[in-house]
């Protein structure tokens, strides 16, 4: 485990890194999540709200694939917070892209295309 001195946020530089902060509060963090509703909303032609209480825990079932979503974004933040990178929807979306293409291949390898097409059809607009 990497241990620091420096309680400063990663993203901001200015404000205490907590849990509360770095995954919700951070004004860095807040345009990130931003940037995913406004991603989710367009390929989706929906309307859907990343509050805290949906960040946090997550939406209905029918939303499997929007949870996916904020679990991996979870990890992106976390990821980029220990790395000391820039917070970048765009090198999010690119691992979104991975990740699609990854789970089409094992699905075509493993017969399951039924179950991917039934996850991911949910964007009109492709990754
Ligand atoms: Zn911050």
């Amino acid at each position: 485990m990497k241990l620091i001195n420096d309680e400063t946020c990663s993203f901001c530089k200015s404000n205490k890194e907590s849990l509360v902060h770095v995954f919700l509060e951070c004004e860095y963090v807040k345009d990130f999540w931003s940037s995913l509703q406004l991603f989710w909303n367009t390929h989706t032609n929906s309307r859907v709200t990343l509050d805290t209480t949906g960040i946090l825990f997550g939406f209905p079932s029918r939303f499997r694939l929007l949870n996916h979503f904020l679990l991996l974004g979870k990890r992106h933040i976390f990821l980029s917070s220990l790395h000391g990178n820039n917070l970048s929807i765009d090198t999010f979306t690119n691992n979104l892209k991975q990740i699609c293409a990854i789970e089409r291949f094992n699905a075509n390898k493993n017969n399951e295309t039924l179950a991917f097409e039934n996850k991911w059809s949910v964007l009109s607009k492709k990754l």
